[in-house]
């Protein structure tokens, strides 16, 4: 236990300490939200459509849970799949156009899960330095060699691709979720075509934000192509919870048979999955105004924070940090937010590089004017960044 404080006063000395803050739940939408009954306008959610509190949503989960109970019991391959697992993993691999998908319970579960099933010891990983951590972990649980190139540097990856190896397997985020820039996926597709390698896609922050439809990065890039291993969650622009793979009927055999964080772990509720089902048809059919307002929203606070003289580095999504440097200057931006009701994270180590912390905005659709504005004339009062 003395090694534990000794670890967790280390950490407070270098102000990387992390703490819960509790969430009070409130009936406004989820632009919103109560601590300590006290109302902030929260930038910290990936909600970027709106759609936690749809009232769509919420009745298709009531739906479910009255019908099928709340827990799944087991794993899939012991306890059955229940009709809304099938009913999701047919939605979404209609929705994002490929032969099958196979659902996971979360997006951090699908990563672990699928990279280790398609790579191994005879793979090397070529990774982007700034792909979210449940993809390092997913290379750490493959055993593959890995080769990390520069952030979206083709060169680099090009220089990296020319090694000999029996598999090659690229990965990438498709929207860098501290940054907010995109992947140079076309590039990044002829890269897999001319090495002989995989290419697989992480579209969290893509998906439902992404495309004239929302299907995601490779309809925004208008690519088509059946060999790109897809990931996504529905935790982000679904509003739901839970991850998917989509691809062709072979790989999600394989990954049912593979994918361990499928095999060994409880299946979501089937609640969670009839509301995800909502999701996607609401993303599918009836999300153009809201995608609208919420790149109306992200342009809004982009340019207004730049035309202060922030620095929101290479975002071009609803995803807007602003650069702070230091974690010190990144805390004292953070709590000088906070002190004016605006909840919005301040950005450390190890989930970004030393002297690289930031202050990241995440912009949904549920943000109105007022509330970007709020931030804008809160920050240009702010002294010492
Ligand atoms: N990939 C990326 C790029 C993410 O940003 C996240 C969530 N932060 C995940 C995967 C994990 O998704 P989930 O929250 O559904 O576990």
């Amino acid at each position: 236990m003395r090694e534990f404080d000794g670890a967790l006063k280390d950490l407070k000395a270098n102000n990387l300490l992390r703490k819960l803050v509790i969430v009070g739940s409130s009936q406004n939408s989820k632009a919103h939200i109560f601590i300590d009954r006290l109302r902030y306008v929260n930038f910290s959610s990936n909600d970027y459509l709106g759609l936690s509190e749809h009232p769509g949503i919420v009745r298709a989960a009531v739906n479910a849970l009255k019908k099928y109970g709340f827990g799944s019991g087991a794993s899939r391959l012991l306890s059955g799949t229940y009709l809304p697992h099938k009913e999701l993993e047919d939605r979404i691999a209609r929705f994002k156009k490929t032969g099958a998908a196979l659902i996971f319970n979360s997006g951090y579960a699908a990563n672990t899960g699928i990279i280790p099933a398609i790579a191994g010891t005879e793979t090397v990983v070529f990774s982007d330095e700034l792909n979210h951590a449940s993809i390092v972990d997913g290379i750490r649980l493959s055993r593959a060699g890995s080769k990390i190139y520069k952030h979206k540097d083709m060169d680099h990856l090009e220089s990296l691709l020319k090694i000999p190896a029996r598999k090659k397997l690229i990965i990438t985020d498709t929207v860098f979720s501290m940054d907010g820039d995109i992947a140079p996926l076309k590039d990044l597709y002829s890269l897999s075509k001319k090495y002989n390698a995989m290419l697989m896609i992480d579209d969290a922050h893509g998906t439902g934000v992404l495309g004239k439809t929302g299907r995601g990065a490779l309809e925004h890039f208008g690519i088509r192509a059946a060999d790109i291993i897809q990931m996504g969650t529905f935790s982000k622009a679904f509003g739901c919870v839970g991850g998917f793979a989509a691809g062709s009927r072979t790989l999600i055999n394989l990954l049912i048979n593979r994918a361990r964080s499928f095999i060994y772990s409880t299946s979501l509720p089937p609640a969670a999955a009839g509301a995800a089902v909502k999701a996607v048809d609401i993303v599918d059919s009836q999300s153009l105004s809201r995608r609208k307002k919420l790149w109306n929203n992200r342009e809004r606070l982009a340019s207004g924070l730049q035309s202060l003289g922030y620095d929101t580095l290479a975002s071009e999504t609803p995803i807007v940090p602003i650069f702070a440097g230091d974690v010190k200057t990144a805390l004292r931006m953070g709590k000088y937010l906070y002190k004016q009701k605006i909840f919005v994270p301040a950005i450390r180590p190890p989930t970004v590089p030393e002297g690289k912390c930031r202050i990241r905005f995440s912009v949904t659709s549920a943000h109105t004017n007022e509330d970007i504005d709020a931030v804008l004339k809160c920050l240009s009062g702010f002294k010492g960044c």
